[in-house]
């Protein structure tokens, strides 16, 4: 009970002090031709606290004065010479910076034909000359407590109270002008919140959004602290905060002596905001990514420079980045320009015949014949020359392009590979690259069997290789989608393995017939003995589990002498041939075959 006469003693005061605020702070304009009228509403008003005021009795001045002085409230009387309350309101209505302000109309009229012209040109109240002192202030304040309310819904993000875009970039730009003026220097920061989506996924909107509001808060401090501190120092520094959308806030801060001020802000918030919270009876970490950047040196105006630290935190967020913040530099610029044109050029590529199958044969070790082949793609658009995969896949599997592309170069592959086992009569082994992306986004069993049927292919002949990080991610909702494209009688192969986080438990719950061993160990073979070990446990284990193993990216005999000794089964590399297109691969199977018969 006590608590609950609090909580509503609490809220009465918070109310109270809103309105004392809005007193406090609101201008008031007072537009009347009897100059009488005015200096008395000024008088009631004072006494209620009001301080602000600006006054005229020539109406043909009213329009001027609003635009330079920005009043929060006009009281306003209809009728007066040459230009009337009516007209007033007209013009208002047709210039942006003024059409928002509330009017509260002064009139003597009860004529309802008159209070309803000016409701219909936008007024919010009304006041009867002559006025009642105890009315006017309440209807006031009214007023000024809707156009506050009204203020907060369009300037004010509704969950975490900052600021929203708009209304940081126009602080922004005023600022920023006023540096340049002075000659100063200040930086703008673009943080992300990491893990959101993952925290909405796992825990419900709900709860994400109580993360994401104790993130604001931490936020907040920061800067609030960062100001003081500047004051503590003597420059009074300003600063801005608000968020740009869902997991990003943008903050301002200036003027600095130099950019490392910024930096200190952004270790901070990193360090503030790595928090565990325990929800539901589960951890979640959330953590932030900064980037910076500076104006003058980084941009000219304040949208450049807004967008330039947006840029850097990409940066930052980049698997290549081990900080976890980024001043920005032209050559991030560059890198992400190259990225939009990469995206895209994608889009067109299949329309376009841009995109390429090149074939990597797979040689038994024993035996030293070619058994089949990898597919690989390629994608030389003429505006960017050559792109290779490792930089277009990662593009193609954000924008969901990956679907239709794999597909592309699985049925483009398995027709060849049927044209390859006729003509050479040997049942001819194709491995095709799949992302996880396809299998979670497409129904993959389907696109599998449309290209087996159409090529011909058996499909104990097709191979699908998925890399050892995918499969890993999310590895148990990924048992299930693997068995399924499993049981169309294809093999399964896990690529790139050793470069990741392997759970042997789960290595040995998919159905996986191949183990493809990373080149970067193969590499280590020849001049680290030491590493042997390390490559021989692959071996046996995926021997173990049932599964045959290739060793990638063998360039000299050395390297093939230690896989052979090591019992690999396959092997793939530039020893025996780099990707060819399929005409060179033809008369590499003809080589091969006449050879053969030699
Ligand atoms: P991956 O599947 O592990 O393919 C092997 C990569 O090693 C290929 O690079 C190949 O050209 C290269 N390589 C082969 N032998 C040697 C060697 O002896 N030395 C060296 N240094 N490199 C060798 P590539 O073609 O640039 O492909 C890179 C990666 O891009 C592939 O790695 C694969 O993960 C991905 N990728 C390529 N094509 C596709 C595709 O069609 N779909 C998907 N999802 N991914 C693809
Ligand atoms: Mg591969
Ligand atoms: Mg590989």
């Amino acid at each position: 009970m006590q608590n609950s006469s609090n909580s509503a003693d609490t809220e009465v005061n918070n109310e109270l002090n809103q309105y004392e605020s809005l007193i406090s702070t609101s201008k008031i304009m007072l537009v009347d031709d009897e100059p009488i009228n005015t200096e008395v509403l000024q008088t009631y008003l004072e006494s209620e606290g009001y301080h602000n005021f600006v006054t005229t009795s020539e109406s043909i001045h009213a329009i001027e004065l609003m635009r330079r002085e920005k009043p929060d409230v006009i009281l306003l009387d209809l009728m007066m010479p040459d230009v009337s309350g009516f007209d007033i309101m007209n013009a208002m209505k047709r210039e942006q910076a003024l059409q928002h302000i509330p009017v509260v109309i002064l009139t003597s009229s009860d004529d309802a034909e008159t209070k309803l012209q000016a409701l219909q040109l936008g007024a919010m109240d009304f006041l009867a000359k002559p006025v009642d002192a105890s009315e006017l202030a309440l209807r006031l304040r009214n007023t000024l407590a809707a156009k506050a309310y009204q203020h907060q819904l369009v300037n004010y993000d509704q969950l975490t109270g900052l600021a929203k875009f708009e209304t940081f970039l126009r602080s922004t730009t005023e600022a920023t002008m006023s540096f340049k003026e002075a000659g100063s220097m200040c930086a703008v920061l673009c943080v992300n919140m990491e893990n959101l989506k993952k925290i909405n996924m796992t825990l419900g909107r709900e709860h994400g959004n109580r993360i994401l509001q104790a993130f604001a808060h931490t936020l907040d401090s920061c800067v609030r602290s960062a100001g003081n501190l500047g004051a503590v120092y003597g420059t009074r520094l300003n600063t801005n905060l608000a968020r740009t959308s869902g997991d990003k806030f943008t903050i301002f801060i200036g003027p600095l002596d130099n950019p490392q001020q910024a930096a200190v802000l952004a270790r901070r918030i990193i360090i503030e905001s790595s928090e565990s919270h325990r929800v539901d009876g589960q951890s979640v970490y959330t953590s932030a990514r900064v980037g910076i950047a500076v104006y003058p040196d980084d941009a000219a105006d304040s949208q450049t420079l807004i967008s330039n630290a947006e840029t850097a935190m990409l940066h930052a967020r980049s698997q290549d980045s081990k900080e976890s913040y980024a001043f920005y530099s032209q050559e991030m610029n560059c890198a992400s320009g190259r990225l939009l044109a990469i995206e895209n050029g994608l889009r067109d590529s299949i329309k376009k015949q841009e995109l390429r199958v090149t074939y990597q044969p797979k040689v038994d070790i024993v035996t030293g014949e070619i058994i089949g082949a990898e597919a690989l793609m390629r994608w030389m658009p003429p505006s960017l020359g050559f792109v290779g995969p490792d930089e277009f896949i990662p593009v193609a599997e954000q924008i969901g392009l990956i679907v239709p592309m794999g597909e592309w170069i699985l049925r483009q592959a398995c027709s060849q590979a049927a044209s390859w086992r006729e003509e050479f009569g040997f049942d001819f082994k194709l491995a095709v690259n799949v992302s996880i992306k396809q299998i979670h986004n497409s129904d993959m069993t389907a696109t599998v069997q449309r290209a087996l049927a159409e090529s011909g292919l058996p499909a104990h002949c097709l191979t699908l290789e998925l890399t050892e990080n995918m499969v890993m991610e999310n590895a148990e909702s990924n048992i299930d989608l693997l068995h399924k494209l499993k049981d169309q009688g294809i093999s399964l192969s896990i690529d790139d393995f050793g470069t990741g986080y392997s759970s042997l438990s789960y290595l040995q719950k998919f159905p996986l017939d191949e183990l493809k061993i990373d080149k970067s160990f193969i590499e280590v073979l020849e001049t680290q003995e030491s590493e042997a070990p390390v490559v021989k446990a692959m071996v046996s284990l995926a021997h173990d589990l049932g599964m045959r193993v290739v060793a990638e990216g063998i360039e000299t005999d050395i390297q093939l002498h230690h896989v052979r000794q090591l019992s690999c089964e396959l092997y793939q590399g530039y020893l025996c041939s780099k990707p060819l297109i399929a005409d060179a691969f033809s008369e590499l199977l003809k080589n091969g075959a006449a050879s053969k018969a030699a």
